[in-house]
């Protein structure tokens, strides 16, 4: 079959790798009729995530059951899935708590072997382990584009809000508008954020997050922290998402935020970097991190996509297929694209 490979820092190919197979009684195979681009799948374009020269890379699917183990219960051969782009254990010291992103014994699809050796999804048909606890049906009516961000992008997004404790009422501000930080905009809005700060430096991406309800803030034309501070009776944002990965991010929402206020950040840490200790410590501020629970979070966000309170579908901007990926990964990595969505 085909399938997307890493070949080198700014290289992909579209190749004939062997057909996946069931190892495991909770396994399924899924036939893909989308996959999404991510931003985490450019991590390991640039290289700055390393994984093996030929493994299949891509982690956001919906497809069609073709197999199934014995084990497997809630979904069936012929059931129409969208999956989460990790696997958990269900059984481990944090899946008993519900922490499915830290399962001791997690794979992520197309993050080669330092994450489980798992072939992703950029790819005519890929193996889907502990499927009953990663696959969820598609809801009735819902698009392809739609379902696809329940199990990454958006599911992302609302951890982002929720982990913040974002209360209906709050002021929250959101650095940085790929997908990620617009469905955290989205997200913020739909549990009752009165009022949502954007900033970004890309005008396209200002104006989406304003079409979603935020207030757009140019990062370096507009004054980031004149707005928060107007938002609050000066008082700054009671919550707001690092969605960028980036100490100077980071510094800015240390900034934005009020006393006693909540930093979440979501965008990727890889490295060592410098946080304000003194400006964390005096204000009193809860600093979160790390990647999002999707596991966790699926059918929430798939109830709030169902019932159009979230609503990624204008995020989409490029439809191309799956032989064009080369194409498409040098499309995302020139910001040209919000959402690629490939088809076999
Ligand atoms: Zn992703
Ligand atoms: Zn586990």
């Amino acid at each position: 079959m085909r399938a997307v490979t890493f070949q080198a820092p700014g290289e992909v190919l579209v190749e004939e790798v062997p057909e996946p197979e069931l190892v495991d009684a909770r396994d399924a195979i899924v036939q893909i009729e989308a996959t999404g681009v991510c931003g985490s799948d450019l991590h390991i374009y640039h290289g700055r995530v390393q994984i093996e020269r030929g493994f299949t890379i891509g982690h956001e699917y919906v497809g069609t059951v073709i197999a199934a183990g014995e084990d497997v219960r809630d979904v069936q051969i012929g059931d129409r899935v969208l999956g989460c782009f990790q696997t958990a254990c269900g059984s481990c010291f944090f899946c008993r708590r519900g922490w499915f992103h830290k399962c001791d014994f997690s794979r992520t699809f197309g993050h080669g072997a330092a994450l489980g050796s798992l072939p992703g999804t950029q790819a005519e048909r890929a193996l889907v382990p502990n499927a009953d606890l990663v696959l969820r049906k598609v809801p009735n009516g819902m698009s392809e584009d739609i379902a696809l961000f329940a199990g990454d992008v958006m599911g992302t997004g609302y951890h982002a809000v929720e982990q913040s404790g974002l209360a209906p009422g709050d002021v929250a501000a959101v650095l940085g508008l790929g997908p990620v930080g617009l469905c955290a905009v989205q997200a913020a809005r739909a549990v009752g954020a009165a009022h949502v700060i954007a900033v970004d430096s890309v005008p396209e991406r200002l104006a989406m997050a304003e079409s979603f309800g935020a207030e757009p803030v140019h990062l370096s034309e507009g004054d980031p922290r004149a707005a928060a501070r107007e938002a609050t009776d000066g008082r700054g944002v009671d919550v707001c998402i690092d969605a960028v990965g980036d100490p100077r991010a980071l510094e800015l929402a240390l900034r934005l935020t009020r006393k006693c206020g909540t930093v979440q950040a979501i965008g990727v840490y890889a490295e060592r970097c410098e946080v304000h200790m003194g400006l964390l410590w005096i204000k009193a501020l809860n600093l979160h991190s790390g990647h999002a629970n999707v596991i966790g979070h699926v059918d929430s966000v798939l109830e709030m996509m169902s019932a159009g309170l979230l609503d990624p579908s204008s995020l989409v901007t490029h439809h191309m297929s799956l032989d064009e990926a080369p194409e498409a990964y040098a499309l995302y990595d020139r910001r040209e694209a919000l959402k690629i969505v490939l088809k076999p």
